[in-house]
């Protein structure tokens, strides 16, 4: 299978066609070998547009919605990003290629554990993995300009309200436990303002600041 030919279908189809413009994040995902995130015997149906299982009762995202949760983060290059929900560490991978450093907490180990193995193994620098509650942040390398939640929330943690820095912006799905909505915090002179996306549904954030 030409996977290199496979992602660049998935961009123009699942991403361009849908609105995604962000030049940087188009370019990101056509290079990310997603693929490899998955199990072997999961990785023919790496872009095909649908979230898929990678054990441990999680998933990974759709590409779709990877693209949009990131190109709402606003992206230039100098960030430094919190990520909860690490996952398969596909999306660690895509912000990795979009700002300067990454720190991803993941509360399964042996997800974590696999996240970094693959991560390492692509050669990716930037990306620091914590294994814990993820709702609670990660206290000290706060602040963080960008906060990206991977997992669904009844509201924003508010550990992570706390360490976001002035100008950041926070993007989580939320919502009830079976659908949620993609919501976009800024915060601009100690204030946050927030905006309503797109309608979505992740696995639970299971934490103190989340679902218990
Ligand atoms: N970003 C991932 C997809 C994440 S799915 C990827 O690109 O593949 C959501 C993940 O959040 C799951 O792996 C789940 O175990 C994790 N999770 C749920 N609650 C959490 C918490 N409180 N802290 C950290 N991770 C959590």
């Amino acid at each position: 299978m030409d996977f290199q030919e496979l992602r660049d279908m998935m961009v123009k189809t699942q991403l361009i066609s849908r609105g995604i413009r962000d030049k940087r994040l188009l370019d990101a995902m056509k290079k990310v070998p997603r693929h490899l995130f998955l199990d072997e015997s999961m990785q023919h149906k790496a872009y095909d547009d649908m979230a898929l299982a990678i054990g441990e009762g999680q998933t990974i995202s759709q590409p779709y919605m990877v693209a949009v949760m990131t190109e709402l983060l606003e992206i230039e290059g100098e960030e430094k990003v919190l990520e909860i929900g690490t996952g398969s560490g596909y999306q660690a991978a895509i912000l990795a290629e979009l700002s300067k450093e990454v720190y991803t907490v993941e509360r399964v180990q042996e997800l974590s554990d696999r996240a970094a193995a693959r991560l390492n193994a692509l050669g990716y620098k930037n990306i620091h993995f914590r294994v814990g509650d993820g709702t609670a942040g990660w206290p000290e390398e706060a602040p963080f300009n960008r906060i990206l939640i991977t997992a669904g929330t009844p509201k924003i943690p508010e550990p992570l309200l706390e360490q976001l820095s002035e100008k950041g912006i926070i993007i989580a799905p939320v919502g009830d436990r079976f659908s949620q909505q993609i919501v976009k915090i800024v915060k601009s002179k100690g204030k946050f303002s927030e905006s309503f996306h797109t309608p979505c549904v992740f696995v639970p954030l299971i934490g103190e600041y989340g679902w218990k």
